[in-house]
C-alpha cells in the first residue's frame, strides 16, 4: 500500500494543551490495523508523513516489528497551506535537497530509522513558491539517492501543474506518482498523467465523501481497461491513529470496519466480479510499488 498513515497529528498540534499524543494506543492501534490487512497479504506500507507532519521514527519501528509489516518511512515536506516552519522557508534549495538526502541515508531527526520515499504536496492549481523549491530539490535527492517520488494533490487537476515542474526539474517521471488522482472522475486527466510516464495513485480507495465507492469503482476499472495498468497504484490513505479535530470524520465508522482491508475485502473482489483479469491486479499490488520503492 503505497500511501497510508499509520498514525498522524497535525503539524502545530503540540502547541495545544488540551492535545496529547498517546504513544501506546497509537503502537496499539496502527499494529491490529496492520494486523488485520497482513491477513489478506499485506506485506509493506508506505507512511506517507513527512516533515512538518508529527513524525516518530521510534514508533514506526517498533509499530513495524510487532505487526510483522514493512513501514516505508517518508522524507519530503508537506503543503504550503498546511504551514511551512519558518526554517524552512529560509533554506535553499540545496539545503533542503540535503536534508532529504540525510534522511535517506542516515536518518529522520536523528534517529537511525532511513526515509525510504519522498513525499511531497502541493495544495491548490498552482504549485506554490515553496511546493516548487521542494520539487527541485526532491529531484536533486532522488538523483542522488535513486528513491521514489510520490505526492498529494488536492485540486482535481493539480496534478498537471506537479508534473510541469517535475518535467521542468528532470525528474524521473517513472519513478514519480502523482497521488489522490482519484479526487477526480476524468478519466482523461489520468491518462493525461501516465501518457507523459508517471504513475497514478488511487490512493484514497474507501473514502466515500470525497467520490463514491461506486464512482470510484468504476473510474478505477477504466483506467485498468485504458491499458495504463503498469502505471497505477492503489492504497487507502488511512490513519489508523489520528491525533486532533481534523480526524473526527463522518466516515469513522467505515473506517473503523475496514482499516487498511478495504481494497481487499471490497474493492478487489468487485473487480474481480468485472472479469478484471487477476494477473494484472497481482501486478498493480506488487510489481507497481516495487518500481516506485525499488532501487
Ligand atoms: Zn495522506
Amino acid at each position: 500500500l503505497i500511501h497510508e498513515h499509520v498514525f498522524s497529528a497535525l503539524p502545530g498540534f503540540e502547541i495545544d494543551y488540551r492535545q496529547v499524543f498517546e504513544d501506546e494506543s497509537a503502537v496499539k492501534l496502527a499494529v491490529s490495523s496492520l494486523r488485520a490487512a497482513r491477513e489478506f497479504g499485506l506485506k509493506t506500507v508506505v507512511d506517507a508523513s513527512p516533515i512538518p507532519w508529527y513524525r516518530r521514527p521510534d514508533l514506526l519501528k517498533r509499530i513495524s516489528e510487532e505487526s510483522e509489516v514493512y513501514i516505508v518511512a517518508s522524507t519530503g515536506i508537506y503543503t504550503e497551506r498546511m504551514g511551512w516552519p519558518i526554517h524552512l522557508k529560509l533554506l535553499s534549495v540545496e539545503e533542503i535537497a540535503q536534508l532529504f538526502i540525510y534522511e535517506i541515508e542516515k536518518g529522520i531527526q536523528r534517529s537511525s530509522v532511513q526515509a525510504g520515499v519522498i513525499k511531497l504536496a502541493t495544495g491548490g492549481f498552482e504549485v506554490g513558491k515553496y511546493e516548487r523549491k521542494a520539487i527541485f530539490a526532491a529531484v536533486i535527492a532522488q538523483k542522488s539517492t535513486g528513491v521514489g517520488i510520490i505526492t498529494h494533490t488536492e485540486d482535481p487537476r493539480g496534478g498537471i501543474r506537479q508534473l510541469d515542474t517535475f518535467e521542468e526539474a528532470g525528474a524521473d517521471l517513472s519513478k514519480v506518482m502523482i497521488g489522490h488522482m482519484d479526487n477526480s472522475q476524468d478519466l482523461e486527466y489520468h491518462m493525461s498523467v501516465a501518457k507523459r510516464g508517471a504513475s497514478v495513485g488511487f490512493d484514497r480507495i474507501g473514502h466515500y465523501k470525497m467520490l463514491s465507492h461506486e464512482s470510484r469503482l468504476n473510474v478505477v476499472e477504466s483506467f485498468i481497461r485504458s491499458g495504463y495498468s503498469s502505471q497505477m497504484l492503489l492504497s487507502h490513505d488511512y490513519v489508523a491513529y489520528g491525533q486532533g479535530r481534523f480526524y473526527e470524520t463522518e466516515e469513522q465508522a467505515h473506517w473503523q470496519e475496514y482499516g487498511y482491508t478495504y481494497l481487499f475485502r471490497e474493492l478487489l473482489p468487485q473487480l474481480e466480479k468485472r472479469s478484471v483479469d487477476k494477473s494484472l491486479i497481482h501486478s498493480i499490488l506488487v510489481d507497481n510499488p516495487m518500481r516506485i520503492l525499488g532501487g
